[in-house]
């Protein structure tokens, strides 16, 4: 097997590697690909966030998600997978979608796939009224975000909100605000943080 990155040979070699599914990163990439776990507060609701956007978590994601790689599926919740079982126990995943045009453009739900393997119960129902993605989008086109979402699944006691990248938050923002009224508890994660101070 060749690591997704950077294409160097990986030994199969350990037991573990027998029953549990192995990494498709070779060790060095892994150790490069840091989970750095923090809480970003968004003032009506904190997002638990495990990875910066830069370096090789940038890389990869533009790979999967922009070139299509759908074979880099699995790298981005290895060794989180577990936690979030476990942080998140009883909490229904609610995923935000991606646009329809997008989901053809790439021919795969890129957040469903990337999710497949968390041994969470989904909730399905929240859904973006305008097909328009944020890529390029001006800060202030972007708050629009904040009321492109509903919401028409049924009550659930917990639900997670969960996204790929979070940048300014108004797609969580929009997407959380719709959801009080159908949930008990919601709690937000999204798997990488992007400091928007550090980058412009
Ligand atoms: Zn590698």
């Amino acid at each position: 097997m060749r690591c997704l990155y950077c294409d160097k040979t990986i030994k199969t070699y350990t037991f573990s590697s027998l029953f549990l599914k192995e990494d498709e990163l070779c060790p060095s990439c892994r150790k490069k690909l840091k989970i750095k776990r923090r809480k970003i507060n968004l003032g009506e609701f904190e997002v638990e966030t495990f990875y910066d956007y830069d370096g090789i978590f940038r890389d990869l994601l533009l790979q999967y998600k922009e070139c299509h790689d759908e074979a880099l599926k699995d790298v981005f919740l290895y060794g989180l997978k577990e936690y979030i079982e476990t942080a998140y126990h009883g909490y229904r995943l609610l995923l935000i979608p991606s646009t329809a045009g997008k989901r053809e453009e790439r021919g795969f739900d890129h957040l469903k796939e990337m999710f497949r393997l968390v041994q969470l119960h989904r909730a399905e129902g929240l859904e973006m009224r305008l097909d328009f993605t944020q890529e390029g989008k001006k800060l202030e086109e972007r708050a629009l975000m904040r009321d492109n979402f509903t919401y028409n699944g049924p009550f659930l006691d917990k639900i997670v909100i969960a996204d790929d990248v979070l940048t300014t938050g108004s797609t969580l923002k929009g997407a959380f605000s719709c959801m009080p009224k159908h949930s008990k508890k919601v709690k937000v994660l999204s798997l990488a943080y992007k400091n928007i101070t550090l980058h412009y």
